[in-house]
């Protein structure tokens, strides 16, 4: 039996990995991979100590820095998915999608978020096939296309000004009237000639024969349907904590992120803790999900100190 697991290997789960390796809690790391979100970043400029750096960079160092402490102590389950964790007599137990199961006394879940997935027809069939929920991974791709990009916040405001560096044309559509963009940003995208932007409208179906060949979407203003001829669709619609597998656990939000108390990182169940994406916490950033893996980390091990 383990002091601890930890769920997710971003920079929630490794930061804390990496202070329960100093702080010699026995501790098993589930993870499908090591880095996070930000991988497929081309330049993250914000994570401290880096003026610029490459997520698959800041992946590399996660990795070097928990090979360096890991000793005996950490264990590295990578390539695993847990898929469900439940109370036991002596703590709990995650069971992972091969069929492995690991016990501990205590838990810190730190699964992060993924990208909320467009539920329109043709989404699912022409995902990768010029559906797409990554610009800086996929917008290269689409150089001189005409593109559209759903979502009118900040994160699709972003995605249409990265394209517009390669698209011949970028097509927002957000269905409200008001933007939930800053304005500097939304002001950015509406100078650029190439740039076309859709208030108020909603997307019904994504069209295509083998790739994407167009946008279909209804005219809230006129209640009319209205289709634009596009190669690529960007969703940027939000994003979905990763927090099925521990749904009749622990208290979640409406947006079925993790309740925690900010203070320490606590859940509403005695011995597990939540850090980073997953969480109700306000801001989602690198260096915030590693300061509340740290700060978890704090209160699991004088918690399993006093036991
Ligand atoms: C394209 C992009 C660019 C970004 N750029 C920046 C930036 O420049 N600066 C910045 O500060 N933030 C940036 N962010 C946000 C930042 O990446 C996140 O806030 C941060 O990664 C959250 O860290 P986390 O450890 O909570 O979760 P995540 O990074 O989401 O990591 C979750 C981990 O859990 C694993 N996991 C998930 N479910 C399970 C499961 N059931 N079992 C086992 N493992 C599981 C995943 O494989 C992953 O390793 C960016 C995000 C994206 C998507």
């Amino acid at each position: 039996m383990y002091d601890l697991i930890i769920i997710g290997g971003g920079p929630a789960g490794v930061a804390a990995a990496i202070y329960a390796a100093r702080k010699q809690l026995k501790t098993v790391l589930i993870t499908e991979e090591i880095g996070g979100q930000s991988v497929v970043s081309e330049g993250i400029e914000n994570w401290i100590g880096a003026p610029k750096i490459h997520g698959q960079e800041l992946a590399k160092l996660f990795k070097a820095h928990l090979e360096a402490v890991k000793g005996d102590i950490v264990t590295p389950a990578l390539g695993e998915r847990v898929t469900s964790l439940a109370k036991t007599e002596e703590g709990f137990l995650a069971k992972t999608k091969t069929g492995k199961e690991f016990a501990a006394k205590a838990v810190l879940i730190a699964s992060g978020a993924g990208r909320r997935k467009l539920a329109i027809p043709g989404a699912e069939k022409f995902e990768n096939k010029g559906v797409t929920y990554c610009a800086s991974c996929d917008g290269p791709l689409f150089g001189g296309m005409d593109v559209a990009v759903i979502g009118g916040g900040n994160a699709g405001f972003e995605t249409a000004l990265q394209l517009l560096a390669y698209a011949k044309s970028v097509t927002l559509i957000h269905r409200h009237k008001e933007f939930k963009a800053d304005p500097v940003t939304v002001g950015k995208a509406r100078a650029h000639p190439n740039m076309r932007i859709i208030a108020h409208a909603e997307p019904t179906e994504i069209m295509g024969d083998q790739f994407v060949t167009g946008l279909k979407y209804t005219d809230k203003n006129t209640n009319e349907e209205k289709q634009v001829a596009v190669s690529g669709v960007f969703a940027e619609i939000g994003v979905m904590p990763n927090t099925g597998f521990t749904e009749r656990l622990v208290a979640l939000d409406p947006i079925k992120r993790i309740k925690v108390d900010p203070h320490n990182q606590r859940t509403s169940v005695e011995g597990i803790w939540a850090a980073g994406d997953c969480t109700d916490e306000l801001y989602h950033q690198n260096n915030i999900a590693a300061g509340d893996g740290v700060k978890a980390l704090e209160d699991i091990y004088l918690w399993i100190k006093k036991r």
